[in-house]
């Protein structure tokens, strides 16, 4: 019987309680033995009951459950290779030999190192006499699929992933909030969300909300100039009988220079206007809750195909990760998407703004 294993890893986002029982159900109708592994790479690295074989009835329920209940968290040990090697050994003696990992691009990148790595780990374990050759001889590849939770929706390749559309119905249904008070006292209200690198959650939000200014790293505004722009916006709209205004921020916001734009700094120009203004940091509210449908049926969908590739693949199909484009479930190379998303990060840092744009393949964005 073929062992799968799955794990969530990386920020935790809504969506992943369904990716993982699409998982565990699936495994069993195709004849699999499923495992979750719990609290991500630091479970497998500690093994044993971090390892648990999941039942058909263990995860009744899950789809409406926020968060994940398999637990997620950050391991600095598993980017070093004896951290690796102490999971390779973990997986190996409960014979799984197949792991499903829904995360973020760390997380993925991990996986995919892993599985470039198994054959070497499972000799040295062999070396280090953990096991004999003939207990190692039907574990010589490891296959890895990587589903994307992420509430950012910062990956290449894909048109969502799993969680975003959660946190984004989370932040409009805030800024709503928000703007409701704003309007009794004629306030601006400058709303701070989250996104390092990748500025989709303020931009739909804004799009969705109507707001006044949008701020996110892609399409960073002009140093020293993006005060006077935003003033000019502002008042332009409260002069058609607008009576309050919301901007929202990225939380990487930048201005051309590579200079942070945080909603303080916002707050001020408005300040300066002449607005009564406010901030609100939304926060980790943006991750919690249950998963809006999209998430559900993405996430299953997405979980149902990652079974499905752990039993198609061979030892010289790359690692896919599942993806969805033109709304079909797609795969693609694990490590291109990767490379890609890294390369939108690269961009900015480089101030190439327009590369920035183009990479992120939006029309939204222009
Ligand atoms: P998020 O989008 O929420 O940041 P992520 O998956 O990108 O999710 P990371 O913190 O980058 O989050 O990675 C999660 C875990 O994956 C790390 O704690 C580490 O255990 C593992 N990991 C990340 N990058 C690597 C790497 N290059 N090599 C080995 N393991 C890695």
């Amino acid at each position: 019987r073929k062992k799968i294993a799955v794990m969530t890893s990386g920020g935790d986002s809504p969506g992943m309680n369904a990716a993982v029982r699409a998982v565990v159900r699936t495994g069993i109708h195709y004849g699999c033995d499923v495992f979750a592994v719990y609290e991500g790479y630091e479970g497998l690295l500690k093994g044993g009951e971090y390892l648990r074989q999941m039942k058909w009835e263990d995860v009744r329920g899950w789809l409406s459950e926020g968060g994940t209940l398999i637990g997620t968290a950050r391991c600095m040990e598993f980017r070093e290779r004896w951290g690796r090697k102490q999971a390779a050994g973990n997986l190996i003696s409960q014979g799984i030999d197949a792991l499903i990992v829904c995360g973020g691009d760390g997380s993925l990148t991990g996986a995919d190192l892993f599985r470039s790595e198994w054959p070497s780990l499972v000799e040295e374990l062999v070396k280090d006499g953990k096991f004999t050759q003939e207990q190692v001889e039907p574990y010589q590849n490891l296959t890895i699929v990587g589903l994307v939770g992420s509430i950012d929706n910062d990956m290449a390749g894909t048109d969502s992933t799993i969680g975003a559309y959660s946190a984004l119905e989370r932040i409009i249904e805030m800024v709503d909030y928000i703007d409701e008070t704003a309007k009794s006292h004629s306030r601006a209200f400058v709303v701070e969300v989250m996104g390092r690198h990748c500025g989709w959650l303020a931009l739909m939000a804004g799009i969705a909300t109507g707001a006044d200014y949008i701020f996110i790293p892609e399409r960073a505004v002009p140093h020293g100039k993006w005060q006077e722009e935003l003033k000019e916006v502002c008042q332009r709209h409260r002069n058609k009988g607008r009576r309050n205004n919301t901007v929202i921020v990225a939380e990487g916001a930048l201005d051309d220079q590579l200079n942070p734009v945080t909603a303080d700094d916002v707050k001020n120009v408005l300040l300066d206007l002449g607005l009564d203004t406010k901030v609100t940091i939304l926060g980790h509210v943006q991750r919690g809750g249950t998963a809006v449908a999209h998430d559900r049926w993405l996430a299953t969908l997405q979980g149902v195909d990652s079974v499905k590739a752990v039993l198609e693949m061979t030892p010289q199909t790359p690692s896919p990760l599942i993806g969805i484009l033109e709304n079909k479930i797609i795969r693609m190379p694990l490590v291109e998407s990767v490379k890609m998303t890294k390369s939108v990060a690269t961009a900015i840092e480089n101030k190439d703004f327009d590369k920035a744009i183009s990479l992120r393949d939006t029309e939204f964005i222009e």
